[in-house]
C-alpha cells in the first residue's frame, strides 16, 4: 500500500483529519487499521497447528511491534509528522496488558512473534486477567500493589463467539474466547487466544489487590497468580490453570475435528507446548475428554495425548516446581482424580523409583512429573540448565527417558528489543552491513570485522547514539517518575523480578560499600547511576525487605550532597515491558548476576547485549552462551561456579557467618543495613529482617561471591574510562547477539519438536 492510500484509509479510520485528532483518537483509528491489515493475512495454515499454552504472555504494548510487522511504521510516522503528531506520542495511549510476571511470560510473547515470523501455524492460548499481576506503586520507601486495568473500550481485545464450559465439582463455569491478533514479520498473522469467564466481577476488588478469594465465578480471571500465600489462593490457582487447559483442550479437539481428525490422529493435527508446569492438567483433561466424550479407551488416549504434548522446564528452584495437594483436585475438579490415579499407577508399575512417582507418599501431585512421563519432549531453557535438568535435578527421569531430553536456548524478538526499542541502532547496524540481519539475526556477525572494529569513527557514532538514548531515557524517567539521573555517568542496570536468587541484595551491598568508600574520599571518575526496577510477589516478604533496603539507600544518597555528584541509585517503579524498552537501550552495563545454577536462561541478558550494554554477571543460564560467544574481552564474569554452587549446597556447609566475620568491607556493608543512618529513613522490622536473613542463612550465597563482584565492577568502572575500547565491546556483543534471536530458537522447537509445515 503506497503512502498516500494509507493516509486514506488512517483518515477514515479515524473519522476526522488527523491534525485535528487526539493522541487517543489516533491511537484508535491505527488499531482498527492495523486489525484490517493483520486480519488479511490470517491463512487456514497447514494440517497440523501447534498449542502454545502459557498463564502468561507479557505481550507489551502492540501497537508500533504490529506498525513494523506489517512494514508500515515508517510510512506511518512520517504521515502522523506531517500533521504535526508524534507516533510515540500516540503510542503513550495504549495500556500495556501486564498478563505476566516476568522472563517466561515475555519469552511466551516474543515465541509468537517469531512462530508468526517463521509463517508457522500455531496460537498462544492463556487466560485474560483484568487487572493483569499488579501495578507496583512506592509509598514509605515499600512496594505497594494496585490493581492494573487494562482493558478498555477499544483494545486489541476481539470478542468471539465461541464459547465453552467448564465443569467444576460444584458449579459450572461459561467460558468465552477472546483473541488479539499476533502478526509476523512481513508474514502471516496467528492468534493469541484468551479465555475469560462470563461472569467476572471488577468490583469484587476492594482494598489495593485483595478480594473474596472464595467467589471463583467473580474473581476467576481478575489476577494473574494471586497472592499463593494461603489455602484460598492456592486453590484459585487450581481453578484458573483447569480453566485454562480445560478450554484449550476443547479448542483444539474442535479444531482437529474441524479438520478431519478422528483423534486416533490427533498428533497429525496438533502439538501442544506445554510452558512450565501451570498448563499441565492440559494432560489428563485430553485424556478425559477423549475418554468419556469421545469414546476411546484409556490406554490409547494416553498414547495418543503421550504423542501430542511437550514440556518446557524453567526452573531448577524446588520451590518453584508446582506441587499440589490432592485435596485440592477433590475440591475444585474431581473429575481429574481418577486420571491421574490412573497415570501414577502406570508409573509405579513400570518403575520402583519413588522419586519419578507422580503421587507421593503425602498425597502431592508433582505436575512436572506427569509432563515427563507423558509428554514426548522435555527441554531446559539454556545450555547449562538443561545439563543441569540432566545431571542432577532431573536425574533418575533423564535415566528413563534420555530420548526425551533436549534443549533449546531462549531467544528474544528482535523486531521489538531492537527495531522498536532502538531504531538509531537499527539504521546504524544497517548502515554497516545492510538489512539482512532483519530476517537472519546471524547476519550479525559481519559487525564483528576490522573495518568496524578498527574504526574510530564508527565507535565514536555508536557511542553517540547511546549517549542519546541516554538522554533520551533520563528524560523520561523525569517526566514520568519524577527521577532525575545524569546522562554523562555510567548507567549499571538491574532490571528483573526480585528474587534473592537474582541477588539484587548483592548489588544493594556493593552501593552501601560504594557510598561508604566515596564518603571516605575515594571518588569514582565517571559518576555511576545504579537502575533497578523489579517487581517483587505480594507475599514474599524477604523481596519486600530488599526493594525496601533499596529505596532507603536511594533516599540517604539523595540527601547526601557529598555523594549524590557521583553515585546514584534510583529504583524505577513498575517495571514492565515499556519501562524495558527505554532502560535497556540506555544500559552501559548489564547487571546478570544470579547465583550460578540458579538462572534457568535470563533473556534480560540476551536485549541488554543485543543492544551494546557489557554484561557483568556470573556464569549461569545464558550468560554462560553469551560468555562463549564474545570471548573474554568483551564481558565481566566473576564469582563461584555451577558446580562449585551445587557441592557446597551438598555439603550443607555454608555458613554466611563466617564470610562476614572475615571481609571488613562486606562487614562494613551489611552493618550498615540496621546502622543509623538506615533506620533513619527506613523501618526497623523490615531492615532488622533482612540483615538477619543475610547473616543467619543467606540462602542464595551472596557472601561468597560479594568480593569478586566488587572487583569485576570496579574493572568494568576503570575499563569504561577508555570509551573507544569499551565501544569495541559493545559492537563485539551486538555482533554475536543473533544467535539469541527468538527465531532461531523457534526454529529449533520446530525442527526437533513441533514438525509444522513452514508457509
Ligand atoms: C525480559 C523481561 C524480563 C526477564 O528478565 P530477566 O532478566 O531475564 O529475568 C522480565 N520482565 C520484563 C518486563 C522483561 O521485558
Amino acid at each position: 500500500m503506497d503512502r498516500i492510500e494509507l493516509e486514506n484509509r488512517l483518515q477514515r479510520a479515524c473519522k476526522k483529519d488527523l491534525s485535528a485528532c487526539s493522541d487517543a483518537e489516533l491511537w484508535g483509528g491505527l488499531l482498527s487499521l492495523v486489525q484490517e491489515m493483520a486480519a488479511k493475512k490470517e491463512t487456514s495454515g497447514g494440517k497440523k497447528k501447534l498449542y502454545y499454552i502459557s498463564a502468561e504472555f507479557l505481550i507489551g504494548k502492540l501497537l508500533s511491534n504490529n506498525l513494523i510487522n506489517l512494514g508500515i511504521y515508517q510510512d506511518v510516522k512520517e504521515i502522523l509528522a506531517a500533521h504535526g503528531k508524534s507516533l510515540s506520542q500516540v503510542e503513550e495511549a495504549e495500556p500495556e496488558p501486564s498478563l505476566g510476571n516476568g522472563g517466561l511470560g515475555r519469552l511466551a510473547a516474543c515465541f509468537l512473534d517469531s512462530i508468526a515470523t517463521l509463517g508457522l501455524n500455531g496460537d498462544g492460548v492463556g487466560l485474560n486477567y483484568h487487572f493483569g499481576l499488579f501495578k507496583q506503586l512506592f509509598k514509605d520507601n515499600k512496594q505497594v500493589e494496585v490493581p492494573n486495568p487494562w482493558i478498555t473500550d477499544r483494545s486489541w481485545l476481539n470478542r468471539t463467539d465461541i464459547t465453552f464450559d467448564v465443569p467444576y465439582r460444584d458449579f459450572t463455569l461459561k467460558a468465552r474466547m477472546y483473541d488479539i491478533l499476533v502478526t509476523g514479520y512481513e508474514n502471516r498473522t496467528n492468534k493469541l487466544h484468551l479465555f475469560d469467564v462470563e461472569t467476572v466481577d471488577e468490583s469484587l476488588v476492594k482494598e489495593g489487590i485483595s478480594f473474596d478469594k472464595t467467589d471463583i465465578a467473580k474473581n476467576l480471571t481478575l489476577f494473574l497468580y494471586p497472592d499463593d500465600s494461603d489455602d484460598e489462593g492456592r486453590i484459585l490457582r487450581i481453578y484458573q490453570q483447569y480453566f485454562m487447559v480445560s478450554c484449550a483442550a476443547q479448542l483444539i479437539l474442535k479444531e482437529a475435528a474441524a479438520k478431519g481428525s478422528n483423534f486416533h490422529d490427533l498428533p497429525d493435527y496438533a502439538v501442544i507446548q506445554i510452558n512450565d508446569t501451570h498448563p499441565t492438567m492440559v494432560i489428563p483433561e485430553l485424556i478425559r475428554l477423549l475418554t468419556a466424550e469421545h469414546g476411546m479407551e484409556m490406554d490409547e488416549a494416553i498414547q495418543v495425548v503421550s504423542r501430542t504434548c511437550a514440556y518446557t522446564n524453567h526452573t531448577i528452584l524446588a520451590e518453584a516446581l508446582e506441587t499440589w495437594p490432592m485435596d485440592f483436585f477433590k475440591k475444585a475438579v474431581p473429575q481429574l482424580i481418577p486420571i491421574m490415579e490412573i497415570l501414577d499407577d502406570k508409573v509405579r508399575r513400570k518403575f520402583d523409583d519413588p522419586s519419578v512417582y507422580i503421587i507421593d507418599k503425602a498425597d502431592r501431585v508433582h505436575m512436572a512429573h506427569i509432563d515427563i512421563h507423558y509428554g514426548f519432549s522435555v527441554n531446559g531453557v539454556a545450555a547449562l540448565h538443561t545439563e543441569i535438568l540432566k545431571e542432577t535435578e532431573l536425574n533418575s527421569f533423564y535415566k528413563l527417558y534420555p530420548e526425551k531430553f533436549n534443549n533449546k536456548t531462549n531467544g528474544i524478538t528482535f523486531r521489538r528489543w531492537l527495531m522498536h526499542c532502538d531504531p538509531q541502532l537499527a539504521d546504524f547496524i544497517t548502515g554497516l552491513i545492510g538489512d539482512g540481519w532483519k530476517k537472519d539475526a546471524s547476519a550479525l556477525q559481519a559487525l564483528n570485522d576490522p573495518r568496524f572494529t578498527g574504526n574510530i569513527k564508527i565507535l565514536h557514532q555508536l557511542l553517540a547514539i547511546k549517549e542519546q538514548k541516554k538522554e533520551e531515557l533520563a528524560q523520561y524517567l523525569k517526566e514520568t517518575q519524577g527521577i532525575s539521573v545524569n546522562p554523562a555517568s555510567i548507567f549499571d542496570i538491574q532490571i528483573k523480578r526480585l528474587h534473592e536468587y537474582k541477588r539484587q541484595q548483592m548489588n544493594l551491598l556493593y552501593l552501601i560499600r560504594k557510598y561508604l568508600e566515596i564518603k571516605r574520599g575515594k571518588k569514582p571518575t565517571t559518576p555511576i547511576t545504579a537502575i533497578f526496577g523489579a517487581k517483587a510477589a505480594p507475599a514474599y516478604v524477604i523481596a519486600k525487605d530488599i526493594i525496601h533496603g533499596i529505596l532507603c539507600l536511594e533516599e540517604i544518597i539523595a540527601g547526601d550532597a557529598d555523594v549524590r555528584p557521583y553515585l546514584n541509585v534510583v529504583m524505577a517503579g513498575n517495571y514492565n515491558v515499556t519501562l524495558a524498552e527505554k532502560l535497556i537501550p540506555a544500559c552501559d552495563i548489564s547487571e546478570q548476576i544470579s547465583l550460578a545454577s540458579k538462572e534457568a536462561s535470563g533473556t534480560g541478558n540476551m536485549k541488554f547485549m543485543l543492544n551494546g550494554a557489557v554484561t557483568l554477571g556470573t556464569e549461569d543460564g545464558a550468560n554462560v552462551e553469551i560468555h562463549s560467544l564474545v570471548g573474554d574481552d568483551s564481558i565481566y564474569i566473576f564469582g563461584d561456579r555451577s558446580d562449585t554452587v551445587i557441592a557446597r549446597y551438598k555439603e550443607g556447609s555454608y555458613k554466611s557467618k563466617d564470610w562476614y566475620e572475615k571481609d571488613p568491607a562486606l562487614k562494613e556493608a551489611v552493618d550498615f543495613l540496621t546502622g543509623p543512618q538506615m533506620m533513619a529513613v527506613g523501618c526497623a522490622e523490615n531492615l532488622n529482617r533482612l540483615s538477619h536473613e543475610l547473616l543467619s542463612k543467606d540462602w542464595f550465597m551472596t557472601f561468597p561471591d560479594f568480593a569478586a563482584y566488587c572487583a569485576a565492577k570496579e574493572q568494568a568502572f576503570a575499563d569504561y574510562e577508555n570509551r573507544t575500547a569499551w565501544a569495541v565491546k559493545m559492537l563485539i556483543n551486538i555482533s554475536q547477539a543473533g544467535y539469541f534471536s527468538s527465531d532461531r530458537t523457534i526454529e529449533e522447537y520446530n525442527r526437533d519438536i513441533w514438525r509444522l509445515e513452514q508457509q
